[in-house]
This record gives C-alpha cells, sequence and structure tokens, in this order.
C-alpha cells in the first residue's frame, strides 16, 4: 500500500489523528508523511481538527477528513425497500428518499435516481453505488442473477451511469453491508469479520484483512445455497433440496408458520402474524434460528475471524430469533481455549443497507484520488 493510501487510510479509520501517531503506526518518515498529508491538504481532501496537548512534548495539529468535499449515492435494491441515501464521504446520510419504482426496471431506477441528484445535491456527487441482491458481476457493474429483483445480465452500473453521467458501481447487497460495517460500523476496528444478512435469501459479507473478500467468481459468501439439511420437507426455490434457505430465510420462516397455523403468510405480514401466533412464531425461529447459527459457526470455524455478525433485514420481524441463533452458534462452534469468534446481532442497521451502497462509491473515489495525487 502506498504512503499516500495509507495516511488517507488511517485519517478515515481514526477520524482525528495526528502525523505523529501516523508515522507510530506506519513506520514511514516524517517527511514522507508530511508530503502526503500536504498533497490531500492542497487539494482540501484533508482539513486540520485542532490541536491535542500530551503531558510531555509538543502539542500535535489532528487531522481529519473533509467529509463535505464530494458527495456520493447510495441505492439498496432489495426489492422490499428500495432507498437511495445522498451521503458525505464518511458515509453520514445527508438526504434520503425511497425509490418510486416498484417493480425494479433499470432504467427508471436511473431516473429516480437522477431526480434525487437534481433535487438534494449542492455539493459534486463522485459516485453512485447500487447494492443489488444476487449474483453481481462487480468488475463490468452487471448483475448476472437476482431472483428478487428479477434481473438477469443486466448491466445496470452503465444503465445508471448513462442516465446521470456519474460513474456507477454495483455490489452484492452482502459485501456492501460488510462494507459500510468495515468503514463506519461494528467492524471499525476489527481486522476480519463476517456478516451474514437474513432476508428472502441468505447471503454473507467477508472481510480478511480489512478488505472485502469476493473470491474468484465474486460469488465469496453465497452460502443461501450450501446444503445444510438431511430431509427437509422443502425445495428450494434453486431447485435443489436442503439448501440453507430452505430451512431458515425468511422465505422459508413464511412457509414454516403458514403450514403451523393453516392459513397463508407472506414476508409482507411475516413480522405481524410472528406476534399474532407467539407459540408457533417461537417453534419456527427456534428451527430457523438453530441452523442459522450452525451456518456462523461454521463460517466462524473456516475463516476464524474476530466476529460474525448476523443482520437481519429490519422489516421483517425477526430479531426474536437472537436466542435461537446464539444457542446454534455456541453448539457448533469448534471450542477453542481463548479469544473464540464472537457473535452479535445487527437489528437497528436499517440505513446502513443503503450507507453499505454508498460506501462502494465511496471506496472508489479513494482509490481514483489517491493515484491522482501520487501522480500529480
Ligand atoms: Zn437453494
Amino acid at each position: 500500500m502506498s504512503i499516500q493510501k495509507q495516511v488517507l487510510h488511517l485519517i478515515r479509520q481514526h477520524h482525528e489523528i495526528s502525523q505523529a501517531e501516523i508515522r507510530t503506526i506506519t513506520g514511514h518518515s516524517a517527511s514522507s508523511i508530511s508530503s502526503a498529508v500536504k498533497r490531500a491538504q492542497n487539494l482540501g481532501l484533508i482539513q486540520e481538527a485542532g490541536v491535542t496537548q500530551e503531558a510531555l512534548g509538543r502539542p500535535r495539529t489532528l487531522l481529519t477528513l473533509n467529509p463535505s468535499f464530494s458527495y456520493t449515492i447510495g441505492v439498496q435494491l432489495n426489492a422490499y425497500q428500495n432507498e437511495m441515501v445522498l451521503t458525505d464521504l464518511q458515509g453520514k446520510v445527508i438526504h434520503s428518499r425511497g425509490l418510486h419504482s416498484s417493480e425494479l426496471q433499470p432504467q427508471q431506477i436511473a431516473d429516480d435516481i437522477a431526480t434525487f441528484i437534481a433535487d438534494v445535491a449542492e455539493q459534486p456527487v463522485v459516485g453512485v453505488g447500487l447494492a443489488v441482491s444476487g449474483i453481481i458481476d462487480h468488475e463490468q457493474g452487471i448483475c448476472l442473477d437476482s431472483t428478487t429483483t428479477g434481473w438477469h445480465n443486466v448491466p445496470i452500473a452503465s444503465i445508471v451511469s448513462a442516465r446521470t453521467g456519474i460513474p456507477t458501481y454495483v455490489e452484492n447487497d452482502a459485501n456492501a453491508l460488510a462494507l459500510a460495517e468495515l468503514l463506519f460500523g461494528e467492524g471499525r476496528n476489527l481486522q476480519s469479520f463476517i456478516v451474514l444478512t437474513l432476508g428472502k435469501g441468505i447471503g454473507a459479507g467477508i472481510v480478511i484483512d480489512r478488505a472485502l473478500y469476493r473470491g474468484r467468481n465474486g460469488i465469496a459468501g453465497e452460502v443461501g445455497h450450501v446444503r445444510v439439511a438431511t430431509s427437509s420437507d422443502y425445495t428450494c426455490h434453486c431447485g435443489k433440496s436442503d439448501c440453507l434457505e430452505a430451512v431458515a430465510s425468511a422465505r422459508a420462516i413464511t412457509r414454516m408458520l403458514s403450514d403451523r397455523i393453516g392459513q397463508p403468510v407472506s414476508t409482507d405480514t411475516l413480522g405481524a402474524t410472528l406476534s399474532q401466533y407467539p407459540q408457533q412464531a417461537a417453534e419456527v425461529l427456534t428451527l430457523a434460528g438453530d441452523r442459522l447459527g450452525g451456518a456462523l459457526a461454521f463460517l466462524a470455524t473456516v475463516f476464524d475471524p474476530d466476529a460474525v455478525f448476523i443482520a437481519p433485514e429490519p422489516h421483517l420481524g425477526l430479531s426474536n430469533m437472537q436466542g435461537a441463533v446464539t444457542h446454534g452458534f455456541h453448539s457448533d462452534l469448534l471450542p477453542v481455549s481463548r479469544n473464540p469468534t464472537t457473535l452479535k446481532f445487527l437489528e437497528e442497521a436499517t440505513d446502513m443497507w443503503a450507507r453499505g451502497a454508498a460506501s462502494i462509491a465511496i471506496e472508489r473515489f479513494f482509490e481514483t484520488v489517491t493515484s491522482e495525487l501520487v501522480s500529480a
């Protein structure tokens, strides 16, 4: 990693940091750090944030990011709650708006984004990030396959950038959420972690050594169609039986609840129905939660991360699974004597999904600006 990149990374990660602290962490010389800082300062990307006085030694000037240097747009597309946000470079949401398009037509989404930018952006928007559930080619900006949006081979990034004139990136929604947690959330001070997302489908975003791990085909973390059951009553929507999604997704929970109460339930009414039938709700949430806990324990064993998180989509009413997930996790986790992987529920991460989409654009902005600064 170049010195320029490290300096910007540390300022973003710590919010406020002195050049002396950057020197201690990186081991680079004072002069090379100072010129990297100067370049970013001249651009207006970083600024001074006051002075800290240690008991001994000279006062130190703290550096911080100028978050309103430019803005980004994040768009969350998972067919339930489709939302756009305008954020600063720290991922702080300045404005948000629901998408009009209920049918998720790519051109309509592009129009909605363009209108949103025209209405609310007072600073230049440097990038648009789209978080879509499904299989994504993030390099080409194509949604290869998404059951929730119904898209197959949709070049969504170029459709949006053609309409807005702004560079646009697309990422799997679990990856985007993991990126938001890495930059602004629970993962800020962790080295490696995994976020398991629970909605109609199940996915995972994997962060290793503070970078998103996508794998060879961009499908790393697609754990929803890994076989976990041996004799499930249900066939997964992918056609296989015994997938994790067939026994533990919101779709599966809806189906199991419907069978138990003898009437149809939809994912829209799932939360209300779960409260209405507490006995049956407890049964199905225990079953599904135990399987999810097992999946988390499996991931924790394979990757040995600092933490695993589970993020139920907020509108589904699935927060009551915490006990069952925790139980399943601890019964399946390989016992280690010290520093075991921790498990945490990310229940109220409502705006983190859209901030995750924005963080894709934020990361790309910093990559571009860093190489421009270095070559300037
Ligand atoms: Zn499946």
